[in-house]
């Protein structure tokens, strides 16, 4: 089985992310209000990828109209990322490259839910060889992967 993980403790140092992610909405022009810093701490702590409402349940001091705006901003400046899963709630996540966190998704078709996993390197190694020996044949330069899996979470399948 695939090990379950968080987003947290990833950098070590929560003010080393904010710091990240301020400096990513600065090159924008954005400035890193409060607003902005309280969804960066709620998806650093959330053990899977946060839908707005699951936002809103977790800081009931914010309203649904600015979480929206903020996390459009925070998506368009690379602070989060966007998952796409099988329902219409779009989930929120750090981006990877600011956690360094690699990881992968459950994605249930059911339900929605989202788990986070991670795959163990010597398997992401060889994962990586697949994607690049693929990418070659069409002479494409591979970044990063993202990879999730669609099915059944163990309440929809029974
Ligand atoms: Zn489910
Ligand atoms: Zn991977």
């Amino acid at each position: 089985m695939p090990r379950t993980t968080g987003h947290t403790h990833v950098t070590g140092d929560p003010e080393e992310l904010h710091a990240a992610a301020a400096v990513r909405l600065g090159a924008d022009d954005q400035r890193y209000t409060s607003g902005r810093r309280a969804l960066v701490e709620l998806l650093a702590d959330a053990p899977h990828p946060l839908t707005v409402a699951e936002v809103l349940e977790r800081n009931e001091g914010l309203t649904q109209s600015s979480v929206y705006r903020n996390l459009a901003v925070l998506e368009a400046t690379g602070v989060v990322d966007r998952v796409v899963t099988e329902d219409e709630f779009a989930r929120y996540e750090l981006a990877e490259d600011l956690t360094g966190h690699h990881h992968h998704h459950l994605i249930c078709a059911g339900c929605g839910g989202v788990e986070d996993f991670s795959v163990p390197p010597d398997l992401e190694t060889a994962m990586d060889e697949v994607f690049h020996k693929v990418a070659r044949r069409s002479g494409f330069s591979v970044g990063h992967h993202r990879m999730d899996i669609i099915g059944w979470c163990a309440t929809c399948r029974t």
